[in-house]
């Protein structure tokens, strides 16, 4: 049997889907991504930094950016780390304490992670809480050691997912070379997404933002506001200063404002697939003369449907003529 418009029942529910939520396709932005990780807890946010560095990763969460469990999570994490432990006690706790539920062979593997683990969180930069110059180690519920790291007391999940967080969006901007990485800064003006400076580093430091920072007020002036995201160059106090200084209003992405930065991870984007996956520098040099080239490209050359396909210079040369 056909409907009135010729087509079989079937083909109508196709041609116009129903959704649990209303909502348009159409009139959502779309993101486009190698790997979506779903949650933005600890599992969400280790796994994006896991993923290969040539792909591209998109987290999404619900709500906050913090609002998970891990956030909330108090005790802390069992590791064997003192001298007095070893990991058949650690497994033999756990199975005591967790009975039927467990299964022996997953303990045992994530007793013997668990260290491995903890020194990995503290090398991406999450501060455990210390007697002197070692780990505080305490003892809780079923443990018969001192086998718990925590951080600020009881805060140790929002430490952790302070951590990890700071790190997913640093990652955002490496730039994957023949061998390691370098770290790549860029200062956009909103409107236009003209690149206004950038600059590349192999190391963690802020100093090269300050170096893109102090390049783009010096040759472009100060803007009213300055956003940034939460990497841990942008939040140091050497970089806000710089922009307090100015009289420049900052405004941080985060919490609630995740459409914010959505320009800048579209540079990224585009400067990856368009430039530098292509090109596989081998060397900083030549990282620094093929981005120049790129972004002379970008900002002169390259149309933007969202700017009625005129280039960002067109766009940002007729702010400034206004
Ligand atoms: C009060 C408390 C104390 C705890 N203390 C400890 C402790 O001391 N030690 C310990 O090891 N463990 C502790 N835990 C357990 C630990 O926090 C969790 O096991 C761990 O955080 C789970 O991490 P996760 O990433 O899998 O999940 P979660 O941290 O819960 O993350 C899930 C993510 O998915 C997102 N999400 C959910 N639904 C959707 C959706 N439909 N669309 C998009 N995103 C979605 C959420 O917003 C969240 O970001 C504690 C938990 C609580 C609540």
């Amino acid at each position: 049997m056909q409907g009135g418009d010729g087509l079989r029942p079937a083909c109508r529910v196709l041609a116009s889907p129903r959704y649990l939520a209303a909502f348009q396709p159409k009139q959502v932005p779309h993101f486009f991504t190698d790997i979506l990780v779903i949650g933005s807890g600890l599992a969400g946010l280790r796994a994006a930094l896991g993923v290969d560095q040539k792909l591209s990763v998109l987290v999404v969460t619900k709500d906050e950016l913090h609002s998970s469990n891990s956030d909330r999570a108090q005790g802390g994490v069992a590791a064997v780390l003192g001298a007095d432990d070893c990991f058949e006690d650690h497994v033999a706790d756990t199975l005591i304490a967790g009975g039927t539920l467990c299964a022996p062979e997953v303990v045992r593997y994530v007793v013997q992670e668990a260290p491995r683990r903890v020194i990995e969180l503290i090398e991406w930069g999450a501060k455990f809480d210390q007697n002197g110059s070692r780990l505080a180690l305490t003892r809780e519920g079923g443990h018969r050691r001192n086998r718990i790291v925590h951080a600020h007391g009881d805060a140790t999940g929002r430490e952790i997912v302070r951590a990890l967080t700071q790190r997913v969006f640093q990652a955002a901007t490496y730039v994957p070379m023949h061998h390691g990485f370098m770290d790549l800064a860029a200062i956009m003006d909103w409107y236009s997404r003209y690149v206004l400076a950038w600059r590349v580093s192999n190391t963690l430091e802020t100093r090269f933002c300050l170096d893109a920072l102090d390049e783009a007020l010096e040759r472009h002036g100060t803007p009213e506001i300055f956003n940034t995201d939460q990497g841990s160059q942008f939040t140091s106090e050497a970089f806000t200063g710089r922009l307090e200084a100015a009289g420049i209003a900052i405004s941080m992405d985060g919490r609630k404002r995740a459409l914010d930065n959505v320009f800048v991870e579209r540079l990224w984007r585009s400067v990856k697939y368009e430039d530098i996956y292509l090109k596989d520098y081998a060397t900083a040099d030549e990282l620094i003369e093929g981005l120049g080239h790129y972004f002379t490209f970008y900002d002169h050359e390259r149309v933007h449907q969202a700017l009625d396909y005129r280039t960002p210079w067109e766009v940002y040369s007729e702010g400034l003529a206004a």
